[in-house]
């Protein structure tokens, strides 16, 4: 309700992007992209990315042949799938040959499928112009902070221009090529959804802000989604003993970014390789083996 008339018709058929289509719509994601140019302390490389995935096992990886013989037989067997996305395992532009590979490819044999994208944005301004000549109408990156102090807790390290940079000179990196990325896509007229993680202690009481900047640089819609941190899963944080937010909490912070910017609460935090409805997740019944017999 609160997004103009122009965006509610790009979003009216994408599950994530609009409450009342995820009844009816479906999405897959294809898990074509291993590697990462980022250390998150919440990540745990056995599992898919956690910026956009709830951790479950780390999903197969497939290639861009397999990932279209996939999108193929889910579009035969699930008639609402209207979207398509790159969610990992790792970072989508990270792995730019394999997931423009990927698109073009499924460009080709299913135009009707929109194409959608999850990033951490390290990557995102070097492919503003290959996403929008692909008609990659919907990208998601996570923003955990506007400010590299805070940055540098999460994201200790990037890989960048071929060399690991540390700490604030990191996090700055992150912070500026993020921003620029999401400006420049919002210019072009992609639909830029931001996801945070929300970290008690840490960028907690900061994502009000991260929503303010966010939307002044033309994001539209900001997904706060809560920090997993079960020590079992083996992450920086879940060692450090780094508790997620109460729902209260993660409540009471929706409403505080909602003064900026439309607010997702309905993001399932899916993993890379979901398919199907919102909530529901048929993606094991698509496995390699059984979309190999089924091609
Ligand atoms: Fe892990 Fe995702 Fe962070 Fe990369 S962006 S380090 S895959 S959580
Ligand atoms: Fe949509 Fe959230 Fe699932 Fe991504 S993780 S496909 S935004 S519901």
């Amino acid at each position: 309700e609160h997004l103009p008339e122009a965006l509610r018709a790009k979003v009216r058929d994408h599950p994530c992007y609009s409450e009342r289509a995820h009844h009816h719509f479906a999405r897959l994601h294809v898990a074509v992209a291993p590697g990462c140019n980022l250390s998150c302390n919440y990540c745990n490389r056995k599992y898919d990315c956690a910026n956009e995935s709830r951790p479950g096992v780390v999903s197969e990886v497939l290639t861009p042949e397999e990932a279209v013989a996939k999108t193929l037989a889910v579009a035969a067997e699930i008639p609402q799938l209207s979207v398509v996305g790159i969610a990992g395992p790792g970072d989508a532009l990270a792995n730019p040959r394999r997931t423009f590979e990927t698109f073009e490819r499924i460009r080709e044999v299913a135009p009707q499928l929109r194409l959608c994208l999850s990033t951490n944005g390290l990557a995102l301004p070097d492919y503003v112009d290959d996403l929008v000549a692909l008609d990659v109408e919907h990208v998601t990156v996570t923003v955990n902070a506007i400010d590299p102090e805070i940055g540098a807790q999460i994201h200790p390290s990037i890989l960048f221009e071929h060399r690991r940079r540390r700490g604030l000179e990191a996090a700055r990196i992150l912070l500026q090529r993020q921003l620029a990325g999401i400006e420049a896509l919002a210019e072009r007229g992609v639909l830029v959804k931001v996801n945070s993680v929300a970290i008690p202690g840490i960028n907690h009481q900061h994502l009000p802000a991260v929503s303010r900047v966010v939307r002044q640089r033309g994001a539209f819609l900001h997904n706060v989604m809560p920090l997993i941190s079960d020590p079992s899963h083996g992450t920086h944080f879940g060692q450090i003993g780094q508790r997620g937010p109460t729902d209260a909490e993660l409540l009471g912070l929706r409403a505080a970014c909602a003064n900026d910017i439309a607010v997702m609460s309905h993001c399932q935090q899916c993993r890379a390789d979901a398919a199907g409805m919102l909530g529901e997740d048929r993606g094991a019944e698509f496995s390699r083996a059984r979309v190999a017999g089924l091609s």
